[in-house]
């Protein structure tokens, strides 16, 4: 079994493998060949990787032979071109966005894994990859937005005059919004924050955040844990608990995302309005449209005196442990579909190989990634 490591494109700095993992995997007979430089802007360089044992390879044999290939990024279909049928892509594959190109892998009889659509279930914990970049995510969008902000985020008493806390309120408890609570109540600042699925609550309010209250959000049991779209009365009501709030803050951190969705546009112009000069918003569903009407993906927009950082990418800027999470991630993925002999053995009766495999045998398989085709 030969695995490649392919250098990632478009200004990603992650790397899909690190060194250490090369070496487990070396231990249950995976050969693993590395694209020159693959690991560089992670800070993984090619010696540390032929020391762990991979072999440095051209691209164009890794894609020709290689019999797993390791990516990050959804490949393009140049790429998908050059790998032969039967062969194996595992990454962060986006298909709820990408169904286009899902129809294409599958075309070209190319098995796919897509790591972000395993269930959320705590067996499937070691192998989230949502979770281990959305936890970065959290983390950054907090000390991006201190950076940003012209003023202190801890409250302090000093001779030269008093300084209150900064306010911060975060839209959406996921898992990156856990973290930027915990990160910004760590610099010292006040948090409050909402978000439609009440059992994240108690989570919430252990962190030392004040969690704001919304009655009659629709029912998310059967969606695996994400959110649903709300109706139109939850909404109205949200808009105008979310405008009180808003008008107080000093940093907006948002991170709402519905799966295979566009994000829910949380912060109109009228509320932007209402927001205090200087403060600072960090949209982290940037990519999927924004939380904020204003928001430009891979942008800085300045609305007045507001500053609107639209990045879905921030886990790209903490690439070494980005990428030592993620590979961590794909080599407990590895072990559901590897014998310990390191020969493939795909048993589509386990629940994550199932919820993984997006492509397989020239058909499109995965039930939810066919749910958005319809
Ligand atoms: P996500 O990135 O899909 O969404 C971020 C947050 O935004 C979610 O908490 C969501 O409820 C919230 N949101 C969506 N629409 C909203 C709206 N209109 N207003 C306010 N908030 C809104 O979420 P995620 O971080 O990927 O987590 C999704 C779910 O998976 C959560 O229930 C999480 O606890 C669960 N999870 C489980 C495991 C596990 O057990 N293996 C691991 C990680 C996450």
């Amino acid at each position: 079994m030969i695995a490649g490591i392919l250098k990632e494109k478009n200004g990603e700095t992650r790397v899909s493998l690190v060194p250490d993992v090369v070496k487990q995997l070396q231990q249950m007979s995976v050969t693993v060949w590395v694209e020159q430089g693959a690991g560089d802007t992670a800070y993984f360089n090619d010696n540390a990787y032929m020391q762990a044992g991979a072999v440095i390879k051209p691209a164009a044999d890794i894609l020709s032979q290689a019999d797993i290939i390791f990516t990050l990024q959804p490949p393009s279909r140049a790429l998908i071109d050059q790998v032969p049928a039967g062969k194996i892509i595992i990454g962060i594959l986006q298909p709820l966005y990408r169904v286009g190109e899902v129809e294409y892998w599958a075309s070209k009889q190319i098995t796919t894994f897509s790591l972000d659509t395993i269930p959320r279930t705590t067996r499937a914990q070691t192998m989230d990859v949502l979770s281990s970049q959305a936890n970065i995510a959290g983390y950054k969008a907090v000390l991006l937005a201190a950076c940003s902000y012209s003023r202190y985020f801890p409250m302090f008493m000093t001779a030269a005059g008093s300084i209150a806390p900064a306010k911060v309120l975060i839209l959406g408890a996921g898992v990156a919004g856990l973290q930027a609570i915990a990160t910004a109540r760590r610099l010292g600042a006040v948090v409050e924050v909402f978000d439609t699925r009440p059992a994240v609550k108690e989570e919430v309010m252990s962190l030392g955040a004040k969690f704001v209250e919304i009655e009659g959000a629709a029912d998310a049991s059967k969606a695996g844990g994400y959110a649903v779209e709300q109706s139109a009365a939850y909404q109205q009501q949200q808009q105008q608990k979310i405008a009180e709030s808003i008008a107080k803050a000093d940093i907006v951190i948002t991170t709402a995302q519905i799966p295979g969705k566009a994000a829910p546009v949380l912060v109109t112009s009228d509320m932007l309005d209402q927001m205090r000069p200087g403060s600072v918003i960090i949209d982290l569903a940037a990519a999927t449209g924004g939380n904020t009407s204003a928001t430009k993906n891979n942008e800085t927009v300045h609305y007045r005196d507001v500053t609107i950082i639209g990045n879905s990418s921030l886990p790209a800027t903490m690439p070494a442990d980005a990428s030592k999470l993620y590979a961590k991630n794909v080599f407990n993925f590895l072990k559901l579909i590897l014998t310990k002999e390191g020969s493939l053995h795909l048993n589509f009766e386990d629940d994550i190989v199932k919820g993984a495999c997006i492509t397989h045998n020239g058909e499109v398989v995965n039930e939810r990634v066919k749910s958005v085709m319809q």
